[in-house]
């Protein structure tokens, strides 16, 4: 992809999609990307939408992080709580809200 030295990007593990981590450098590139207006793939990638990365996984096979965005990470947290690491963030949740 065509980015500086941090990766701006990440794919959702659960929903699929590519989204724009938000980090210092972003508003920046999204300037440079606006001005290159005949590049597609800039104009694809600078379209994407921003959503917080909540939670890294790794990286897929070319590279690309993965993580689990804001929006997921809400609805799976409302939801249920399956997985080690949601159960431990569940404790701690609820440690926060007995002791507040
Ligand atoms: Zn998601």
């Amino acid at each position: 992809m065509t980015f500086p030295s941090t990766n701006m990007a990440y794919r959702c593990t659960v929903s699929n999609q590519t989204y724009l981590k938000p980090c210092a450098g972003l508003k920046d590139w999204l300037e440079m990307a606006a001005k290159r207006t005949g590049d597609p793939l800039l104009a694809a990638v600078s379209s994407m939408p921003i959503v917080k990365c909540k939670q890294n996984a790794g990286t897929d096979a070319i590279g690309v992080p993965l993580g689990v965005c804001d929006r997921c990470y809400s609805r799976a947290r409302h939801r249920r709580r399956g997985k080690a690491g949601d159960a431990a963030q569940g404790a701690e949740l609820a440690a926060r809200h007995f002791t507040s």
